[in-house]
């Protein structure tokens, strides 16, 4: 795994680069299926907003969210693995395929893994390090079980060297849901024009270049700010989302955008934030969240508008964190995201 090839000139994993393409829209779109959006994000973003989340609502999350992140991964290998090629991986390929999974997992900042053992329809074991999200990866690895195996999926995760010993053996049932399909809507994404300085080699934005990637810890550091960063499926973070509120109420945005707007102001420093609305476009394009073309800030709130916006409530509430950071007082936040895409955020100071 350490021996991923990597780009002679900006040394970014070829692999990376080949998949994820920067647009100047202000979106990330994977290469070959530009429909598919990623965000380059925060690695500790996520697993911050959960534990957030969980604060404010009061009840533990990590069931519905995992449940989420497995329906939307279940979705897109169905994509991947069907017909005869499901079958020649059941018959032949399975350790490849359990593998493949791990080494990209590294390539991606999802952490070190290692596939511990396997046995057809039994169990898998995987060992892994510097996880990115234990929520996400759980979902993950589920689906990947329900998909190979054809089996309901039970996880059990045991803290083990600095690391999680992850073991996924057949759930108790088969759940009828494994079939039904997630229903995907693909917004046309609106043109832009912000431009990026590529790689001659391998194109991805210089930007980008700069970030190190750690092939052993399965780790990608922004060396600005010392934090992990991962490649993250837009439509597996909506669907977290839409898990939650499906089974919390309808209140659930709002604590997201709650729960962000505080991750953003734990994080994030007033001399990263307090540059001008060049650079705050630039860092949410760059992380593939949308292309700010208005941002207004004065002392009463700030308006902005966001086109291509992804994930909506994470990028409300990350404008939100910000007023609140340079403010240094409170605010409401109001918005809304068109059928086009485009999100409307409003702060006002209270
Ligand atoms: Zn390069």
């Amino acid at each position: 795994m350490s021996g991923a090839k990597r780009c002679p000139i900006c040394r970014v994993p070829l692999e990376f680069s080949r998949e994820n393409t920067w647009n100047s829209d202000g979106t990330i779109t994977q290469t070959r299926n530009p429909d598919h959006r990623v965000i380059f994000y925060e690695a500790e973003g996520m697993k911050k907003l959960l534990s957030n989340l969980e604060a404010l609502l009061g009840v533990p999350v990590d069931r519905i969210a995992i449940e989420g992140k497995r329906k939307s991964t279940y979705h897109y290998l169905e994509g991947m693995f069907s017909g005869p090629k499901l079958a020649l991986i059941k018959a032949f390929l399975r350790r490849k395929v359990y593998e493949t999974i791990s080494a990209r997992g590294a390539i991606l900042g999802y952490g070190h893994f290692e596939l511990v053992d396997v046995k057809a329809g039994k169990y898998i074991k995987v060992f892994g390090r510097n996880i990115y999200s234990l929520t996400l990866f759980s979902g993950d690895l589920a689906a990947v079980f329900n998909r190979v195996e054809g089996l309901p999926a039970e996880l059990h995760l045991e803290e083990k060297d600095g690391g999680y010993l992850i073991t996924v053996t057949p759930g108790p049932e088969v759940e009828e849901e494994i079939a039904s399909r997630l229903e995907r809507v693909v917004v046309p994404r609106k043109p832009g024009n912000i431009s990026y300085r590529l790689c001659p080699n391998c194109r991805v934005p210089e930007e980008i270049a700069g970030f190190v990637w750690d092939m052993e810890a399965g780790t990608i550091t922004d060396p600005s700010t010392g934090r992990h960063m991962a490649v993250l499926g837009a439509e597996g973070i909506d669907s977290v989302f839409r898990e939650l509120e499906a089974e919390l109420g309808e209140e659930i945005p709002r604590s997201i955008v709650e729960a962000q707007r505080q991750y953003a102001m734990e994080t994030l420093h007033r001399r990263e934030v307090e540059r001008s609305p060049d650079y705050l476009t630039r860092q949410i394009a760059l992380r593939g969240m949308g292309n700010l073309v208005h941002f207004n800030l004065t002392r009463e709130g700030v308006r902005a508008e966001v086109e291509n916006a992804v994930p909506p409530l994470l990028v409300a509430g990350m404008i939100q964190g910000i007023f609140d950071l340079v403010s240094g007082g409170a605010s409401t936040c109001d918005f809304q995201r068109g059928s086009d895409g485009t999100l409307q955020v409003e702060i006002k100071a209270r």
